[in-house]
């Protein structure tokens, strides 16, 4: 079954986020365990992670058909020792929450090499952060997310992603999130069915689809190999409808979080059911 969901809020603490996406027909969600645009946050409380837990169950959500995203704050690729380790330790706890919830993992965006790192050395650097946070903590795997390669943001490439797993020592705890958007406009040109399996066919090659722990649906407001991270509703962007048709009859995305993160939030409940849709060959 695919699981399609979207990054919905917790506005109001962890626990609401479960019943945000039950009442929008989600099979998954995302959300962030914490502001996401803030360093500090205040632990989970144990009534907060019951309560998480109460309405996990009431909307059928396992563990694993949540995929928290990590705060925007944080960059593990940068030079500065100082900054890094105020990354680095945010990282650690937004894996920590993730654990106490009992959740399985966390989507996070490689880092950023801010010019002062060559982009070897910066995905080497974020490698080893991902290996310290993975020692620091028990069980939930780091998702690395493809970006859209704006700015000196890495992870723009399938090679990119690929040369940070290789340098993570725990193989285990190490996996991918594809988000259609940020693929497109950093240059992957998902329009059409060849266009679809020929990327899918890279990212086979580089990366692998045992690594794929989740996806994110989004249309695209830029053109190809912009290099913008802007998203747009199912439809009305750059990239049509065709590849979210082509995943949704893709065996390799089943029983992992499939996640709208499009600017309409009213919209999610037509773009979900439109999705469920275009399944081909279910009764
Ligand atoms: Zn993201
Ligand atoms: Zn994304």
């Amino acid at each position: 079954m695919k699981r399609v969901g979207a990054h919905v809020s917790a506005s109001g603490g962890v626990f609401v986020a479960p019943l945000n996406a039950s009442a929008i027909g989600a099979k998954a969600f995302a959300l962030f365990t914490k502001n996401q645009k803030q360093w500090a946050a205040k632990p989970l409380t144990t009534a907060e992670i019951d309560q998480f837990h109460h309405n996990m169950q009431a909307g059928g959500f396992r563990p694993q058909d949540v995929l928290p995203h990590d705060g925007y704050l944080i960059n593990l690729g940068n030079a500065d020792d100082t900054a890094h380790d105020k990354s680095l330790a945010a990282f650690i706890d937004e894996l920590k929450r993730c654990q106490v919830l009992g959740l399985t993992c966390l989507n996070f965006h490689p880092g950023s090499h801010l010019k002062q790192l060559s982009v070897s050395a910066c995905l080497t650097r974020i490698a080893q952060s991902i290996n310290r946070a993975l020692e620091a903590t028990l069980g939930v795997v780091a998702v690395i997310e493809n970006t859209a390669g704006q700015g000196t943001n890495l992870g723009h490439t399938f090679e990119q992603i690929a040369e940070i797993i290789a340098q993570v020592e725990d193989q285990s705890r190490v996996g991918v999130c594809l988000d259609t958007c940020h693929a497109f406009t950093s240059g992957y040109d998902l329009r059409t069915p060849e266009g679809y399996r020929a990327v899918m066919e890279e990212f086979e090659r580089t990366v692998g689809f045992a690594k794929l722990k989740g996806m994110h649906l989004n249309d695209s407001k830029p053109d190809l190999g912009s290099r913008v991270d802007r998203h747009e509703s199912l439809g009305k962007g750059k990239l049509g409808l065709a590849p979210f048709r082509a995943i949704m009859n893709d065996p390799r995305m089943e029983e992992i979080p499939l996640i709208l993160e499009t600017v309409d939030p009213d919209l999610w409940p037509e773009e979900i059911a439109m999705l469920y849709g275009m399944v081909e060959g279910e009764a």
